[in-house]
Order: C-alpha cells, then structure tokens, then sequence
C-alpha cells in the first residue's frame, strides 16, 4: 500500500512533514518519501489526513473493566490492594464469562481511541492469562501481557527474608509460556529473595512502584530501605508510578532500567498525587504513560496526554513542550517495551493512526503536537492501522 500525499509525524522527533508518501510492504514501513515510484502496491490518496504513530498504553489492568467506578470512596487499598482489596474479591467472584465480556469491550474502545498496543498487568496467575487471551481472540489490537503468580508475602515474611516455596516457583514457567513476562504488585508483597528469585526471567520483569506515600512509608518502616531501592532487586525493565519518587531515587533507579510509566489520572483519581514528569526528565528518564485500572480510569490517552500536560505546567509554574507529552505515548513506550513499535520510520511495524486534519475539534491544525495532545479525540480518527492492515474506520 502506498499512501501517497499524507502528512506525518516522522521519526524519533515526531518531525512535522506537510506533505509526502509512505510506502507499507506486509507489516512494515517500508519507506517514507515524496519521490516513491509506482508499484504493484495499491495507492491510496491521503490528501487531509496526518498520520501518528499509534499509541501505546504502557500500564492497564483490563481484567477489572467490569468494576467501573465500584468503592469510589474508600481508600487506595481497599480498593486495589493485590491480597484485601475490593477488586480481588470482583476479581475473584465474577463469573469468568462476564469478566470476558466486559475486557472485550475495553479492548474495542482503545481501539477506537486510536491505541494499537498495551501492555497489561494481568491477575489471577495462569488462569488470568488465559482469560485475556480469550477475550483478545479476535480482536487486531497489540498487547502485552504480564503476568504473575498469586504470590504475596507477610510483613514477617519480608523481615525474616523467606523465599518463595517451590510450589510457587514451579507455577513460573507454564504462566511464562504463555505470557510476555512479569508485572508484580510490589516490593512490599515481597521478600529481598523473593524479588532476587523472580529477577532471574529472561523475560519482561516490570513492578508498581512507590505509587502512594503510604506504600513508601511502608517500605522504609519495614525493611530501612525505600521502595526503589528494594524494587530494583527484581532488575525491572521498568517501573510502574514512581509517584512518591524522590530526586535521588530517580537518579538511582534512570540509569537502571529502560524507563518509568506514569499513570497521572489514576494517581489523581485515587487523590494520591500527581508523577513529577518534570522532575523524571531532568534526570534523564524514558518516561511513558498508561492508564491504569479500569476500575478507576477510562483506557483513553487522549485524555492522559491532556491532563498530564496542563497539570503539569500548572503545578510548576513552566511551560512543557507538548512533543514531549505525545512522546510518552509513542516513541518513548516504543523504547521502554525495545519493541519496533511507536514511531513512523521505515523498518518498523505499521502500526499507525490516520488523524482527519479538518476534524471539528482541530481545524485549523496550525500545531500538531500540541494539537494531538489537548484536542483531538475518537472523533478526529478517520482509521486505525496495526501491522500495515486497517483495523477500524476506512480509508
Ligand atoms: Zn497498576
């Protein structure tokens, strides 16, 4: 397919191109230039139309989309916390057919919303892995699925440094099997061994991170060590939150791992604050962002990339380069997942949103980046495309 007269968000600077053509050979970009000779590919006109990398959600939990808005009012843990909370007990309770159903929809609406892969934290060990996987079986969405044991720890436990029992051990490889890798519920679920044990995945190993001042107060009250450091021991590809992070925990953990996911209206939703993007650049983080449980956010990075962006300079008084923002969701979640994903560049997947340039809501589009990031919405998508095939809207 040749797309020819389009404009493009190009590359790893997300570079403003008015006008060329984007050749797209099976799932890949193939090349990206105003002088491509016809082929046999089919051409499309793509007069009005600016294409974006698709966006990638980098920090979901799909699996609690049936408890929208449930227990707004009680605190942090007993909502969502992995052994008491109200979800596990959703979780736990709901027959698997309508856990399904209500992940289906989700997938559907990020779809639509312009998101062509996530990366979920998945629950209820291998049985939960499956049950995504059924929901997701024909859906074109791109998604990556972490997993864990229905392993957590008491506060003796952590203290007296217990593994985990073989029994637990041997459930990693038939779960890995059939996922992407690891998302943990946290350090202070367990043990310094515990998270040396799982830390020996070739996998994906990714972990929730000082998410609240309670969790962090936790961690140094429990073990004289803060949540990052103790984080670390799993040798996380990245870590989920950091929103109770210090300048010194950032500078110890940025040149550790691959980057950090923020979940600003999660955060804010769940009245625990908001991440210090500002702070997480300066010390030269790979920052990228995700929306969190479905219990408590809409799946919709339109939204995200809004709020972070003005709340953010709000908070600091500073203007923030709106590229930046629409980064996150693109190239940065690209190089946090080392996965061929997020930028509009031959040699990568063909996963692309074609946004109408005379929509509504964005007409006249006089800045792209800050256009994308506080006014375009479902609305202003005319199609979606993962892997070089149109998976919603036409052409
Ligand atoms: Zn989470």
């Amino acid at each position: 397919m040749i797309l020819k007269n389009i404009s493009v968000l190009y590359g790893n600077d997300l570079k403003f191109i008015e006008k060329t053509s984007v050749e797209v050979t099976g799932n890949t970009i193939q090349k990206i230039s105003s002088k491509i000779k016809p082929s046999k590919n089919k051409v499309v006109n793509c007069n009005g139309l600016l294409l974006i990398p698709g966006l990638i959600n980098s920090h979901t939990h799909i699996g609690d989309s049936v408890a929208k808005d449930i227990a707004l009012n009680k605190d942090v843990d007993s909502k969502i916390h992995p052994m008491f909370g109200v979800k596990q007990k959703i979780l736990r309770e709901t027959e698997p057919k309508k856990l399904i159903l209500f992940m289906r929809k989700t997938a559907k609406s990020m779809l639509k919303k312009g998101i062509t892969t996530f990366v979920d934290f998945r629950e209820s060990g291998l049985d939960g892995i499956l049950l995504i996987k059924k929901a997701l079986f024909d859906i074109p969405i791109r998604v990556v699925i972490l997993g864990r044991i229905e392993f957590y720890q008491s506060k003796n436990q952590i203290k007296n440094n217990t593994p985990i029992p073989k029994s637990y051990l041997n459930q990693l490889e038939p779960l890995l099997k059939n996922c992407d890798g690891l998302g943990i519920s946290g350090s202070n679920e367990n043990s310094d061994s515990a998270l040396k044990q799982l830390s020996k995945i070739k996998e994906i190993r990714a972990i929730h991170c000082a998410e609240t001042k309670q969790s962090y107060l936790k961690s140094k009250r429990m073990t004289k060590k803060t949540e990052p450091e103790r984080c670390l021991l799993l040798k996380p590809n990245f870590l989920v939150h950091m929103t109770y992070a210090s300048k010194s925990d950032l500078k110890l953990v940025s040149k550790k791992i691959r980057g950090i996911v923020v979940c600003p209206r999660a955060n804010a939703s769940l009245a625990e604050g908001i991440p210090d993007i500002e702070q997480m650049m300066k010390m030269n983080c790979n920052v990228a962002i995700g929306t969190d449980n479905l219990m408590i956010n809409s799946p919709d990075l339109f939204r995200e990339m809004d709020f972070l962006w003005k709340v953010t300079m709000g908070i600091h008084k500073k203007r923030v380069d709106p590229k930046k923002i629409l980064k996150m969701v693109t190239v940065n979640a690209g190089k946090l997942l080392d996965k061929k994903i997020g930028c509009i560049k031959e040699g990568y997947l063909a996963d692309a949103v074609f946004i109408k340039k005379n929509s509504l809501d964005i007409d006249p589009l006089q800045n792209p980046h800050a256009s994308i990031v506080h006014r375009a919405n479902e609305n202003s998508i005319k199609a979606v495309m993962i892997g070089g095939k149109i998976v919603h809207g036409k052409l």
